[in-house]
């Protein structure tokens, strides 16, 4: 059992957007398809598509963007309303409570507007009623009134497109999932894509950076570019107050030693959930939710936040029967795996 507390709100690889992140996440933002690194499918797509709603002169089908936290789902909402010449509007599934938040939001939006509604898997049913034919055709079917004297009004609202952002589709309803004419999956992105974003990122701030010491803060990012920034500017810090100011991978490495991130951006939380599935569970299989209840740590969150990362370097798998931690997972923690009881050294 790990009886230590773990601070989540301030874990500074947290893919999740967090109040330290000052107002630079907005000015960091990539505001074209051509600024935004990476992601080259969805892209791809997502450029056609504009390209013909725009020649047709219509609104752009309704886009449901999927993956972990953190890799530009707001960001490309941004885009895509930027590309197609219209305003967006940002909200979230636990911010729209009840109908008439829904309704307010749709009335006021003007013809071809984008919605972008964050973690949408997390409407209510009697919201997403609402929204079913808004999306298909563009128009709410009211109840006024209570009771045998109650009513129904229908009412048109302008061709928006709706952006939808989750963490997993498999959460969403299947008649709202359906809804969509378009779905696009983020991907962790490669330490290369998220140097590229570094670097950007540091000429806005103008923080002086070599290309090493770019890769060396990209490759211990988890594949996430709000976790890149975050480090870019937390290694700035120790370099301008302990070094020249400049940073290279000397700087960086030292840095990110001090944060506790180590070469592949595992942080203690990390450590711990594997050391944890070793000796707790002989390395696995183990059920997530006995594994939350081991580290302390929301089920869900395990599965969105740290697992996707874990998967991805290969030191964690899924099976049917539980978790399990890879021999790649026991060489990086210097672990012998013999299957038994063994604790660190
Ligand atoms: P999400 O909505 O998926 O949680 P965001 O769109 O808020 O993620 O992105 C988080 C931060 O990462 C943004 O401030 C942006 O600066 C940066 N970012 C995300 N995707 C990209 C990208 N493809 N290229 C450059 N920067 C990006």
């Amino acid at each position: 059992m790990i009886e230590q507390e773990m601070d989540f709100e301030n874990r500074i690889v947290s893919p999740e957007y967090s109040v330290n992140d000052d107002d630079t996440e907005l000015s960091l933002r990539p505001k074209t398809l051509d600024d935004y690194v990476g992601q080259d499918k969805a892209k791809d797509n997502l450029s056609i598509y504009i390209k013909a709603a725009r020649q047709r002169n219509e609104s752009l089908d309704h886009v449901l963007l999927y993956g972990p936290p953190g890799l530009g789902k707001t960001t490309l909402s941004g885009i895509i309303a930027r590309e197609m010449g219209v305003n967006l509007r940002v909200t979230s599934g636990p911010a729209i409570e009840k109908q008439g938040d829904l309704v307010a939001i749709l009335t006021s939006l003007n013809e071809g507007d984008v919605l972008f509604i964050d973690e949408i898997h997390r409407l209510s049913r009697n919201v997403e009623e609402i929204l079913y034919p808004a999306m298909e055709d563009f128009s709410l079917d009211i109840i006024l009134g209570k009771g045998p004297s109650a009513r129904s009004i229908r009412l048109d609202v302008p061709h928006f497109t709706l952006v939808g952002a989750t963490t997993r589709s498999g959460q969403l309803t299947a008649p709202l999932r359906d809804r969509f004419g378009v779905l696009l999956r983020l991907e962790l992105y490669t330490p290369e894509q998220l140097g590229q974003i570094v670097k950007r990122s540091a000429g806005i701030l103008g923080i002086p950076i070599d290309d090493e010491g770019a890769l060396e803060i990209a490759s211990r990012s988890r594949g996430t570019p709000r976790i890149a920034n975050r480090l870019l500017k937390r290694v700035r810090d120790i370099a301008q107050i302990e070094f020249d100011g400049v940073i290279n991978v000397e700087v960086a490495q030292s840095a990110l030693a001090r944060f506790e991130i180590d070469e592949l951006g595992l942080d203690d939380f990390d450590r711990k959930m594997l050391t944890a599935i070793i000796n707790n569970y002989s390395g696995g299989p183990v059920g997530l939710d006995t594994l939350a209840a081991a580290v302390g740590e929301e089920a869900i969150t395990i599965e969105d936040v740290y697992e996707p990362y874990l998967m991805q370097i290969g030191f964690l798998t899924r099976t049917p029967r539980g978790r399990c931690v890879t021999q790649q997972a026991y060489d990086h923690l210097g672990v012998k795996n013999n299957n038994s009881q063994q604790s660190l050294l």
